[in-house]
């Protein structure tokens, strides 16, 4: 019973975040989540997230400046954009270069399973706004 109700968790809250392309907070999954399950806890989600992303099923982006964790799932590898000034998290694509990166001669690498690039800067849209 406890397991059934715990799949079910996990499901919608990886839902959510196959349906959205904006890297949701903890905070912004469970408002959503609570819509279809309304005695979720906060809790519960961080658990179902941490549960997701030590499986590699989930991604979970520390933005550089402090601040919550943003999360997506992790379904095809791509490097994050994000900008300092509006805190937008976007999904760009990884360098060519850094697909089937190899560390020759770093024998304490023996594989490498994620490249997580993170590329800070201003979005087009805060282009302007930052020159003062
Ligand atoms: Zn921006
Ligand atoms: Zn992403």
């Amino acid at each position: 019973m406890k397991k059934t109700r715990n799949t079910r968790q996990r499901g919608v809250i990886l839902d959510i975040l196959r349906e959205t392309h904006d890297h949701p907070t903890a905070e912004a999954i469970y408002r959503e989540a609570r819509r279809v399950l309304p005695n979720i806890s906060l809790g519960t989600v961080y658990r179902n997230l941490n549960f997701l992303r030590d499986h590699g099923t989930v991604r979970e982006i520390r933005p550089s400046e402090g601040g919550s964790s943003r999360f997506d799932a992790a379904d095809t590898p791509h490097a994050h954009f994000h900008c300092i000034h509006c805190s937008a998290l976007l999904d760009i694509p990884l360098p060519n270069a850094l697909e089937g990166l190899r560390f020759e001669g770093e024998e304490r690498i023996s594989a490498v399973s994620l490249v997580d690039l993170h590329v800070i800067g201003s979005c087009s849209g805060c282009e302007g706004a930052s020159t003062h």
